[in-house]
């Protein structure tokens, strides 16, 4: 069964918005064994759109199309796709009876261009949209001679969109299928070496036709290992991927710190939940990335107490009770004082110091972390592609306090 994916809105013709919903609905397309054939873009042009349909309606059996649902004029979905079918618009009375219930909810009068998003074509379903006033329509064309063609319009809102595919598209998709075979994913996260070292370490397993597949992708020294399996259903996905993942776990120890959508942020904070203990940070330069991603793992409240980012030796001498005003800002006399100092002034089981980073692309990066006992540094170099320099330190930095955590060892 093939797809096509339509993503329209001059928004996204002109440059303005990078389109993900085609990238989203194609990857979830491809979780269903549905292979994506086209993608296709169109702006808010109702000639252009009509064609757009029309093409895809002939050359594929399901087009998903985000975007152009909305209540303003250059909205323009409901009327091209009604064209491109060959049938007429009418008003949909429970349509519009939800879109009048979602304005009192928000207690504003309905304006009356919003009745406009409950015109339906004929013969299409509602697909229900609890997050915003678009709903969605599933219009099936038939095709003679042929299967017929079905379209999904969802809204171009990323969220909206989302929960519509998970609460009804994807169903509907999987129904259709022949022999039902879904296709699952489970991806491990690494951190600590590089990639080549990563795939010596796990020997035979990254390889194409292998069951379940082993992929390995790389985002800022961050290690994905993807694995891939396909079967009747999700259960037997999981059951099958189970001992690659376990083979992987025991191969990697602690270089593996997560799952899915885990960073080390999360990592980190789970740890220190686990253990009861907090943790705050000084950080010069990283800007403050540390501090801002484990606020945001932390956000109820889990072990992260307070974050500084200076840029100044001013600045950081008047905010904390720093002993080593001598040191340079990329020294490990600074890393060190930073560290215990914030531990100190903030009350926290741990302090991390990020010093700044060295002239030059051949010096190091000094992070140390320091606890009640002691106070132990590392040094990083920093020679690496300026575009990740920040992240890749700031995830040093993170992966420092994890393994110190792990091992529950006096830093
Ligand atoms: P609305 O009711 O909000 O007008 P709509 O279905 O008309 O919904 P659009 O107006 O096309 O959708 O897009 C709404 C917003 O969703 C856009 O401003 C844009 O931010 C975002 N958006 C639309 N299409 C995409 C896309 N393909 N990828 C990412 N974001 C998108
Ligand atoms: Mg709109």
């Amino acid at each position: 069964m093939l797809a096509e994916v339509i993503s329209i809105g001059d928004e996204l013709t002109s440059g303005q918005r990078l389109d993900t919903n085609s990238q989203w609905l194609s990857q979830r397309l491809g979780e269903l064994g549905i292979s994506v054939m086209f993608h296709t873009m169109v702006g808010d042009d109702l000639d252009a759109n009509i064609a757009v349909f029309r093409a895809a309606i002939e050359r594929v059996e399901v087009v998903i199309c985000s975007g152009g649902l909305g209540p303003t004029a250059d909205d323009l979905t409901r009327d091209a796709l009604a064209a491109a079918a060959g049938v007429e618009l009418y008003e949909d009375a429970a349509a519009v009876e939800q879109i009048e219930n979602l304005f009192a909810r928000r207690k504003r009068p309905m304006p009356e261009r919003n009745k406009l998003q409950a015109l339906f074509p004929r013969g299409s379903r509602i697909v229900p949209n609890p997050e915003g006033t678009a709903p969605g329509i599933d219009l099936t064309i038939p095709r003679p001679g042929r299967s017929p063609s079905r379209v999904f319009a969802l809204p171009g809102v990323p969220a909206e969109m989302k929960t519509m595919w998970n609460a009804t598209v994807r169903s509907a998709l999987a129904a259709m299928r022949p022999s039902p075979r879904v296709i699952c994913h489970r991806r491990i996260k690494c951190f600590g070496v590089g990639e080549s070292d990563l795939e010596v370490m796990l020997p035979d397993m990254i390889r194409r036709k292998r069951e379940p597949l082993v992929g390995i992708t790389v985002h800022a020294a961050t290690i994905t290992l993807r694995i891939t399996a396909s079967g009747p259903d999700e259960a037997a996905c999981r059951a099958a991927m189970e001992p690659t993942a376990n083979e992987i776990h025991s191969h990697l120890g602690v270089l593996v710190f997560g799952e899915e959508d885990d960073e080390l942020e999360h990592a980190v904070v789970r740890l220190l939940r686990e253990r009861g203990q907090s943790l705050s940070v000084a950080e010069w330069a990283t800007d403050g990335l540390v501090s801002h991603w484990l606020a945001e793992a932390a956000a109820e409240n889990h072990g992260f107490l307070a974050g500084a980012a200076v840029k100044e030796m001013a600045g950081l001498n008047s905010l904390l009770s720093i002993s080593g005003r001598s040191a340079s800002p990329a020294s490990e006399e600074l890393a060190i004082s930073m560290a215990e100092a914030i531990r100190r002034d903030t009350g926290a089981d741990y302090g991390l110091g990020i010093a700044a980073f060295p002239e030059g692309d051949d010096g190091m990066l000094h992070i140390a972390l320091a606890n009640d006992q002691n106070t132990r540094s590392k040094a990083f170099p920093v020679a690496t592609h300026p575009s990740i320099k920040k992240l890749r330190s700031a995830k040093l930095a993170l992966n420092m306090v994890r393994l110190a955590l792990l091992d529950g060892r006096s830093t």
